[in-house]
């Protein structure tokens, strides 16, 4: 278990990991020497000989203040150690979830990483470091203590060192299920956490459809399983405990009898007997200690299990020698050939998806919901890559682009504005923390956030609350504008689910892309006919597919589906013509 884990760790906390456990094989050492002497120091004591007696007592009196020292250090430099490893632990996490493609985001894993990053942390790092000593101390003492005994009854050590593998058993088969059972109350955690987030975030929808019954239910039932699970933990734990308890007890007895039949043998050596009976009880206490952590090492084997499969989760690579993108504002892009399938569905969400969009050009993807639109846009920024094909901006693959400098060159727009829980200003900077005023006052004003700042009470330093709650949809899409345009990118991605927004609102994103027309380039996830009548291409997708291509007139035109999509409507007279630059499409583009 800790060698999985260390080799997914960073350097300083394997160091730590590795460290925690010297200082537990230490304690346990000088724990098992403490443990061993009393059987000479009895043994002399009860047998009257003082000369003896003073020296095995100095000897013990040594190793005991020796082994309480080592637990002190031990304890202490194990908690610093483990909370170093937990915020390095939780660290890799973030880090890690900010490599994988957006399409590993689905609520229950959100839900696991949330266990992952608490309380898991805690159980791959304290349950681990703190109780490594106990563990050391269950195995190496009772190895002292055998040693210690095979010196005055070999008969003794032979069955208290068979007893060791024997316990070791009774103990794996007594917690097998354990294991199984922490699996299936995790399992059974991350679907009531991911419904009880569900439930929360659903209560709009639930209400208005009446279906708070239905929200219940599904809620209600993960509570149930989640409660069935933890009562069948509860069972398998006394079970676990009560068995190895029995047999450690069984271990003692059989070594007292085997010292009672010895003192029938030889009634005079009383002196030994009562010294091994002694060693015997005390050979039992440490691993009586190891049962009692077995359930939170079980859970912490299990967790770091999950832990090495998340980190381990393959990110979007990054280039090893990333190529640099041409100078200048605007980029074009290439779609080149491009399929992307998701493993739940059988059909392809694209299939050999190809156009070019020129620099500084506004392109408009259409088609009905489920087309593929969203998942082409996702491949630009590289929120995920496609199974096959490529795309390619300013004529570089965005694979061989680091993930810092395509995200500095592409703005990306989306309809569901999450915003971090900081002031306005800080939203606004999230990408340019440099900006001066004056920058902020030009966005503002080009977003219409201008307005709100002034209106709100705090302006710039305004709290936007948890996710911007405490702003209106337009607002905090008027803050999303406003950081976009402060990045100045040479790409803008937008998908255009405009029906959230105010008119203002939408009159104002409108605005500001046709703006950016010939600095930038735009492609646009387009809803309204106002964005596609205006935009320079338009790329037709169905069922995955690109089914027609070309300038906004001339697809009016063309009889297509295009046409039919539009054909209820009839102001037309804004639409760019074939006059303007033609969109060069490649195979499979009619
Ligand atoms: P649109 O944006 O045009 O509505 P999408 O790109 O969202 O279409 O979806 C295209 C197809 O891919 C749909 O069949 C959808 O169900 C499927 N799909 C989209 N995202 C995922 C995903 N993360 N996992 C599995 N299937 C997905």
């Amino acid at each position: 278990m800790i060698g999985q884990l260390l080799a997914v760790l960073d350097r300083d906390t394997v160091r730590g990991y590795r460290a925690q456990i010297r200082r537990s094989v230490a304690y346990a050492v000088l724990e098992g020497l403490a443990v061993g002497l009393t059987l000479p120091t009895l043994a002399a004591i009860i047998g009257g000989d003082s000369e003896a007696s003073t020296r095995w007592l100095i000897l013990l009196a040594l190793a005991t203040a020796l082994a309480l020292a080592a637990h002190a250090w031990t304890v202490q430099k194990g908690t610093r150690a483990t909370f170093d490893a937990m915020a390095a632990v939780q660290v890799l996490e973030i880090e890690h979830l900010r490599t994988l493609p957006l399409d590993w985001f689905t609520p229950s894993r959100n839900a696991e990483v949330l266990t992952l990053l608490w309380p898991g942390a805690i159980s791959t790092t304290r349950n681990i470091l703190l109780n490594l000593a106990a563990l050391a101390r269950g195995i190496v003492t009772p190895v002292i203590v055998v040693v210690f005994a095979a010196l005055v009854s070999p008969t003794a050590a032979v069955v208290m060192g068979m007893s060791i593998p024997l316990l070791y058993l009774v103990h794996r088969v007594t917690t097998r299920h354990l294991e199984a059972a922490e699996h299936v109350d995790h399992a059974a955690n991350t679907e009531a956490t991911a419904r009880i987030i569900e439930y929360a975030e659903s209560q709009t929808t639930l209400r208005s459809a009446d279906r708070n019954n239905l929200g219940m239910a599904l809620l209600t039932s993960a509570l149930d399983d989640l409660d069935k699970t933890a009562r069948r933990g509860v069972r398998s734990e006394i079970a676990a405990r009560t068995g190895f308890g029995t047999a450690v007890n069984i271990a003692v007895a059989a070594i007292v009898l085997v010292v009672g039949i010895r003192l029938l043998d030889n009634p005079t050596d009383i002196a030994t007997l009562i010294a091994l009976s002694t060693l015997a009880l005390r050979f039992a206490e440490p691993v009586m200690t190891v049962a009692a952590v077995a359930r939170m090492l079980r859970t912490s084997s299990a967790t770091v299990t999950r832990t090495v499969d998340f980190l381990t989760t393959p990110s979007l690579s990054e280039p090893v020698e990333p190529q640099t993108l041409p100078e200048g504002e605007a980029l074009s892009i290439q779609i080149d050939d491009v399929d992307v399938r998701y493993d739940s569905i059988s059909e392809p969400a694209l299939s050999a998806v190809n156009f070019d969009v020129p620099l500084g050009s506004t392109v408009a993807i259409v088609g009905a919901s489920g087309a593929g639109k969203s998942t082409l846009l996702r491949l630009i920024p590289r929120f995920a890559d496609p199974t096959t094909g490529a795309v390619r901006i300013g004529g570089v693959d965005v694979r061989d682009i680091s993930s810092a400098d395509l995200h500095t060159r592409i703005g990306v727009i989306m309809p569901e504005v999450v915003l971090l829980d900081r002031t306005i200003r800080d939203n606004v900077t999230a990408n340019r923390p440099d900006a001066n005023q004056d920058e902020l006052d030009r966005v503002a004003t080009l977003s219409g956030l201008d307005e709100v700042i002034a209106r709100i009470p705090g302006g710039w330093n305004a709290q936007v609350g948890p996710r911007g709650t405490n702003l209106s949809g337009g607002e905090r899409q008027r803050v999303q504008i406003a950081r976009v345009a402060l990045q100045n990118p040479s790409i803008v991605i937008l998908d255009e689910a405009t029906a959230a927004l105010d008119p203002l609102s939408e009159r104002i994103v409108q605005k500001w892309v046709s703006n950016l027309h010939g600095r930038c380039t735009v492609v646009i996830v387009a809803h309204r006919l106002h964005t596609i009548a205006t935009a320079d291409y338009v790329v037709v997708l169905e069922g995955g597919e690109v089914i027609e291509s070309g300038t906004p007139a001339d697809l009016a035109e063309a009889g297509g589906q295009f046409h039919r999509m539009i054909n209820t409507r009839t102001d037309t007279s804004q639409w760019r013509s074939t006059t303007q630059v033609r969109l060069p499409h490649k195979g499979g583009v009619r």
